[in-house]
């Protein structure tokens, strides 16, 4: 049928930018940082690939109103054996909790999805920023893990939603977080730019946001290490041979300063890495 052709075309052709997107961009929503709160989960089984070799994350979406990422832990913790459920991590627009160690699988959607994915629950919110803040600390989370495991960020195969695992292999009938993401103009595709915007940030910077002044990346272009430095009380330089960093390594700074006109820059506390070696 001619309409099913162009509806068709219509919706692979035309991606709609996302406006959320821009909003937790241009505004550098800062993602909280990922809680460990351990779970009373007792099932410690590997993935299919082994113990720590997850393939990537389902995308979940709680489909309740009004209960916290904190309020559903409590929840899963106590009830977990009776509603036969539970996850890696629930995640609202103040926390991420990680309630169970990734290295091993959870039940969150059907066998096949549980034995090579993390799982994650966005929980539902009632304000567009609240949305939005939610929105980070999730794809936060999801970029975080896909490169602790090493994984590369690939929509649909590392990244997937619970209706792409429904979808796939039929053994749950969820469509989260779909419809969700829809009440607020949102799609899965919006998502997963959102996610690979954070990975390439973190992956580069250390940072969600791209550059930031207070990581640095370091490189020496004439060697297999970059040497640090150590500056004395009479601000004067003093070589440090123990220790060095690792070319394109990222590190936290907190303190510049110039000496003899080269700007240093502090990455411990009695350690300097001269601006020359910034990548
Ligand atoms: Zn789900």
């Amino acid at each position: 049928m001619l309409f099913s052709l162009i509806s068709l075309t219509h919706s692979t052709t035309v991606k709609a930018a996302s406006k959320i997107n821009d909003y937790i961009i241009s505004n550098k929503i800062k993602p909280a940082a990922i809680q460990n709160q351990k779970g009373t989960f007792s099932e410690w089984t590997g993935y299919r690939k082994g113990v720590g070799h997850p393939e990537g994350i389902v995308v979940h979406e709680t489909s309740e109103a009004n209960v916290t990422a904190q309020q559903f832990t409590d929840r899963f913790n106590a009830h977990w054996p009776t509603l036969e459920t539970y996850v890696h991590a629930f995640v609202d627009d103040n926390k991420i909790l990680n309630i169970h160690n990734t290295d091993y699988s959870v039940w969150g959607a059907g066998p096949t999805a549980n034995a090579r994915y993390v799982q994650v629950e966005l929980c539902r919110v009632n304000s567009y920023d609240a949305f939005a803040r939610s929105l980070s600390n999730d794809a936060y989370y999801i970029a975080s893990k896909l490169i602790q495991y090493n994984l590369p960020d690939i929509p649909g195969q590392t990244v997937i939603s619970h209706a792409q695992a429904s979808n796939t292999w039929h053994e749950t009938d969820h469509q989260d977080p779909v419809y969700y993401f829809s009440t607020w103009g949102y799609s899965m595709d919006q998502f997963n730019d959102l996610i690979k915007t954070y990975y390439n940030n973190l992956k580069t910077y250390g940072d969600v946001n791209g550059h930031n002044d207070h990581v640095i990346k370091v490189h020496n272009a004439h060697g297999s290490f970059v040497p640090l430095v150590g500056i004395n009380t009479d601000n004067q330089i003093v070589p440090i041979e123990n220790r060095d960093l690792g070319n394109n390594s990222v590190w936290y700074t907190d303190q510049k300063k110039v000496v003899d006109g080269v700007t240093y820059h502090r990455v411990a506390t009695h350690e300097w890495v001269a601006d020359s070696y910034k990548a």
